[in-house]
């Protein structure tokens, strides 16, 4: 067999392979860091800047292998001068270039496809470095919890022991975040290595509302949000204050920067419990509604509740996950009988002239659900009413209770 052959072999493999499993993404913390690892992670990212801005202000750059670049031409003010490649890899910089052409042909069939597409554009940052090779560009220590990076050596990890035994390891992206520098770690697990053990074991039917944030069709409510630190506020007014081009403006952003992004951890952690919450469910159902119209509508509310995020990782991380059609009237329908009601914003309740009396949020969320199933009004009466088990109170006291930007109610 010729190499090419061999490669087109294992890659045919691996795509069989794939179908199989799914892919989750670890974030490792680098830890510890000397002032000489810093450094050199510091340079890293610079030179990473310094060879995508050269390749890409000449395409025919890219012809050239990659890794046998050494020294680049950088602009300063008006002028060039040249830069040595120090600390960067050579598959590595081979990689850069790969992520770069990958870019292009992308750009190339949109445009081909009849998109506007512009050009790429020289970068003031460079916040990702592309480790695709596990074994050569990188590699993870299990034992002695560290990790290895082509040319810049071993860097203590933090968060390693997430990665389970059966994972298969992909490629990693090196990150540069305001709070410091984290491995991105792509794994294949198997599909079917969660999902056995359901506690609740029953289907749920979610109604997303602005108040209560989520109704589920048990009678639980979840209400969560992360608002905007008086910190936050804080350094936005010191910003608007500070003057353009200045140190101080440069530092009021990086740490504007560093109050996002943990704003964005917490709204994070708090969708990840919801999350797991709902995994504990046979299936989830939820109306597939237009998230942005919302944002329109009541503004900042909705942002930081993070719903629109929630709804998203909803679709792509739950197996279980079912989603009926945003078209489809859910608040003002009687679960029990079908009929429609028109209910005012300050309707709390549903009454039917059949005799059903509900919460109107948990009455939209089981009309969710009994739809999601696919069921007829006659059908569903075996659903019946909101019933939290014990198991599953258990579940939200313990899951959701343990976030401190989480509110939940339990029914009456
Ligand atoms: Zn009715």
């Amino acid at each position: 067999m010729t190499r090419a052959e061999r490669i087109k072999n294992t890659l045919q493999k691996t795509k069989q392979r794939r179908k199989a499993q799914r892919p989750v993404v670890y974030e490792l913390k680098l830890q510890n860091l000397s002032k000489r690892k810093t450094e050199a992670l510091r340079k890293a990212f610079l030179e990473a800047k310094w060879l995508y801005n050269w390749l890409i202000s000449d395409a025919e750059r890219l012809n050239i292998p990659a890794n046998k670049v050494s020294i680049v031409d950088v602009k300063i003010g008006d002028t060039y001068e040249q830069r040595e490649l120090a600390v960067l890899g050579s598959q590595i910089k081979q990689e850069i270039a790969d992520r770069l052409k990958d870019n292009f042909r992308t750009l190339k069939k949109l445009k081909e496809n009849g998109h506007k597409v512009g050009t790429l554009k020289h970068k003031r940052f460079v916040n990702s470095i592309p480790l695709k090779q596990y074994g050569v560009t990188y590699s993870l220590d299990f034992a002695r919890n560290r990790v290895r990076i082509q040319k810049l050596g071993k860097f203590r990890a933090l968060g390693l022991c997430q990665i389970p035994a059966e994972a298969e390891i992909a490629n990693a992206v090196l990150v540069q975040k305001p709070s410091g520098y984290y491995l991105h770690v792509t794994c294949y697990l198997p599909k079917n290595s969660h999902g056995s053990q359901n506690p609740i074991g029953s289907a749920v039917g979610i109604d997303f509302g602005v108040n209560s944030k989520l109704t589920l069709s048990n009678g639980l409510k979840i209400d969560f949000e992360v608002r905007e630190t008086p910190r936050l506020k804080r350094l936005q007014r010191k910003l608007a204050r500070s003057q353009k081009g200045s140190r101080n403006r440069e530092k009021i952003r990086f740490l504007l920067r560093k109050e996002y992004e943990k704003q964005n951890n917490r709204r994070r952690d708090a969708q990840n419990k919801v999350l797991a919450f709902l995994k504990l469910c046979d299936a989830v159902v939820f109306q597939d509604d237009n998230v942005k119209g919302w944002a329109k509508l009541f503004g900042r509310q909705v942002h930081s509740s993070g719903i629109g995020g929630l709804k998203s990782r909803l679709r792509a991380s739950l197996e279980t996950a079912i989603s009926v059609n945003r078209t489809e009237t859910t608040t003002g329908e009687c679960f029990v009988c079908g009929k429609e009601h028109r209910l005012s914003l300050s309707d709390r309740a549903i009454e039917c002239s059949c005799g059903w009396k509900c919460d109107r949020d948990v009455n939209a969320a089981l009309v969710i659900l009994r739809k999601g199933l696919g069921l007829d009004p006659e059908q569903a009466v075996g659903l019946d009413r909101p019933e939290l088990k014990p198991p599953e109170r258990e579940a939200a006291a313990r899951i959701l209770g343990s976030s401190p930007y989480i509110r939940v109610s339990f029914p009456q």
